[in-house]
């Protein structure tokens, strides 16, 4: 690679954030951070900018720090500031939609990890790229990997079976799933990550937003999109071409790996940062089908994503509302799968030709998944 490019880390203080900066700690002969986002930690985010000095630094869901510029603004100047080549994006939730929306159409490179920006509005996401021509590179692991497996490789995509650890409860009884407390929720067997992906894992809400993601990434139809729990996370993916051949990419989990990747791709770039792969020390791997009956967020999702439109904006915000209140102690972990499907249930499917109608079904998700919050 020639000249340095300048990165945006949106998100920076979060545990995508702070894994982007520990890979460009170690890359900066190729990269410099150029924009730095925080939500609320102002302190965090003070810390990174005196080790990056980046040329603009911002709190985006917190009171103005330390003279900082503040507000949901300050996403969007990140993202589209004129020395930014790639904007990582690792902000949580739908607060992120709208930089991936600028980003894209001021012409960068997404690194994105902020999945519920596809999920909400994958067609609206591809056409600002288009528009753009900006580029849309996925984080997360399972997309990387399908993107590592067909990179190079552009003829006869057919299937992609998206692995899955099953998460905490993987072989819990649903009486005591339906019951889980918040700390048996965010004890993930295979990943450190913040509290609202992690919980998403533990209901399988995580999976269906993935093979949203996929749907909008790869072009592939649902009926070519699977899922199958793999609880030691070793492969990410597998990707079968028409030929009936299946690739997969393998791995420890860290995603660190796929950060890289999605700043490099198509190339690639020594890092000695992550452990090299050991198949005797990765030791037997097994895999498993999903227990749809007990972790309905899944099907609830998939069902969303089939009838496209405004549904799986709705069932992102649903999942977004149902989470924070199971956090927050007030609805029991089996609360959240039925908020989901209750607010779905509830909605009439439309179609989203335009950011109006997906800020529209975003907002009346959130208010009916709250009413169901409060009646519980
Ligand atoms: P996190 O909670 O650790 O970090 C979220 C970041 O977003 C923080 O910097 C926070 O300050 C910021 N933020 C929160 N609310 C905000 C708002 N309203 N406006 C602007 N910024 C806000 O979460 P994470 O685990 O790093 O996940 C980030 C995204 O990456 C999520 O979409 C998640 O699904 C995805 N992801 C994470 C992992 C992982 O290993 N952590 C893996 C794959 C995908
Ligand atoms: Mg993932």
């Amino acid at each position: 690679m020639g000249a340095t490019k300048g990165v945006a880390v949106l998100g920076s203080t979060g545990s995508i954030g702070r894994s982007t900066l520990a890979v460009l700690a170690r890359q900066r002969d190729h990269f410099r951070v150029v924009a730095l986002t925080g939500g609320r930690n102002a302190a965090a985010l003070e810390a990174q900018v005196a080790e990056w000095r980046p040329a603009f630094a911002g709190l985006a869901a917190g009171a103005n720090g330390a003279g900082r510029p503040s507000g949901p603004d300050v996403l969007i100047e990140a993202a589209t500031h004129p020395e930014v080549d790639v904007v990582v994006n690792a902000v949580v939730g739908a607060a992120g939609l709208n930089a991936t929306l600028a980003a894209l159409r001021a012409g960068k490179r997404v690194a994105l990890a902020n999945k519920e920006t596809l999920v909400m509005a994958g067609e609206l996401v591809a056409q600002a790229a288009c528009a753009g021509g900006g580029e849309l590179i996925p984080i997360d692991s399972e997309h990387s990997a399908v993107l590592q497996c067909v990179s190079g490789r552009d003829a006869g995509l057919c299937r992609l079976i998206l692995t899955c650890s099953g998460g905490p409860f993987r072989e819990w009884s649903a009486e005591r799933v339906w019951q889980a407390t918040v700390e048996e929720a965010l004890r993930h067997p295979t990943w450190r990550m913040g509290s609202k992906i992690t919980v998403d894992s533990a209901t399988l809400a995580n999976k269906a937003l993935e093979l949203i993601e996929a749907h909008h990434l790869f072009g592939l139809s649902y009926d070519a999109l699977e899922v199958v729990v793999h609880p030691q996370s070793i492969v990410h993916a597998f990707v079968e071409f028409c030929d009936g051949s299946v690739i997969a990419q393998v791995g420890f989990p860290s995603m660190e790996l796929p950060i890289l990747y999605a700043l490099t791709h198509p190339a690639r770039l020594p890092d000695g940062g992550v452990r090299r792969f050991d198949p005797v020390a990765a030791g037997p791997l097994t895999f498993e089908p999903v227990r749809g009956d007990v972790f309905r967020a899944l099907a609830a999702g998939v069902a969303a994503g089939r009838a496209g439109g405004i549904s799986p904006a709705v069932f992102n915000a649903a999942n977004e509302v149902a989470v924070a209140a199971f956090l927050e102690g007030k609805v029991p972990f089996g609360r959240i799968s039925e908020i989901i499907e209750r607010t779905l249930d509830d909605h009439t499917p439309a179609p989203a030709p335009a950011l109006p109608a997906v800020r529209e079904a975003d907002r009346w998700a959130r208010a009916r998944a709250h009413d169901y919050v409060r009646r519980s």
